[in-house]
Order: structure tokens, then sequence, then C-alpha cells
């Protein structure tokens, strides 16, 4: 069996008027995530790490943003175009795990229903999934509360 890793990172600022989506849950917060999509940065980082592993190139090449057909996305839905790709080159998920950056909101109590989609999307089980979230201890523009940002790592296996 053959076996890839990949890599994903992203970050999104944070501002008034809009909703706070990751991985395609609403989370309740004062304010929301700026961005082309619907900056869903744990989505991003997700397909960043699959399309990586996968030797699929990036979202950004994907769904470039200077393209009117991604504005307002749902990224949950760019990630399953991706993972369609992967599927179809041969791989399927091994696991993944993804770091969420951020002071607020907490990430804990949504971790399970952030798992559960992610999974329906890449074809895999809750239980191939983790999701943490982690404080930079007030330090930097995540501890500033200017923005989050998400790390993404994920294994994928040969299908055959
Ligand atoms: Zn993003």
């Amino acid at each position: 069996m053959s076996i890839r890793v990949g890599l994903g990172y992203d970050s999104h600022r944070f501002v008034e008027g809009r909703p706070c989506i990751l991985a395609g849950q609403h989370l309740p917060h004062d304010r929301g995530l700026a961005g082309h999509s619907d900056a869903d940065a744990v989505a991003h980082a997700v397909t960043d790490a699959v399309l990586g592993a996968a030797g699929l190139g990036d979202i950004g090449a994907l769904f470039p943003d200077t393209d009117a057909a991604w504005k307002d996305a749902d990224s949950m839905r760019l990630l399953a175009m991706a993972m369609e790709r992967v599927l179809a080159a041969g791989w399927r998920i091994g696991n993944l795990d993804c770091v969420v950056i951020t002071e607020r909101p907490k990430i804990g109590p949504h971790a399970a229903a952030m798992a559960a989609a992610l999974a329906e999307v890449l074809r895999c089980a809750p239980g191939q999934i983790g999701i943490k979230g982690k404080t930079n201890e007030t330090m930097g523009f995540t501890g500033r509360n200017e923005g989050l940002a998400v790390i993404a790592t994920v294994l994928l296996e040969s299908a055959a």
C-alpha cells in the first residue's frame, strides 16, 4: 500500500457583519471571517492538504479568487470537488488532523460537528478526523483576535 502526507495552512481576518463558518458549521461569534468565498479556513486548509498529498496542486489553482464563480462560494463544496479529484486519482483518506489557532470562538464544543461534516465530504469516518482548538496565548495576530489560522495535515492511502 502507498501512503502520502499533505500539509495545508490558511488564515482569515475577523470582520464585522460576516458569519464565522468553519468546516461548514456556523460558529456563534461577534464577528465573522473576511474573504472572497465564505472564508471557511478549515475547509481551505484541508483542501490544500488533500490536494498537496495527491500531487494535484492547490486550492488557488483550482478555484482562483479572481474568478467570480467562487465569490461567496460554499468552501465545503469546493473541498468536495477537490476530493473527487483525489479519489479519482486512486487515493482515500487515512486520517486528517487539524489545529484551529484562535482565542475565540472556542472550537471544542463544535469539534464533533466539524469532524462529522468533514467526514461526509471526505468520504471517511468521523473517527479518522481530529479537530482541536489552540489559543496563541494572546501573542501575534490570532492572540490579538485579528483573525484565526488553521493547520491541517492529512495522510492518504492508495485505494487499490
Ligand atoms: Zn482561505
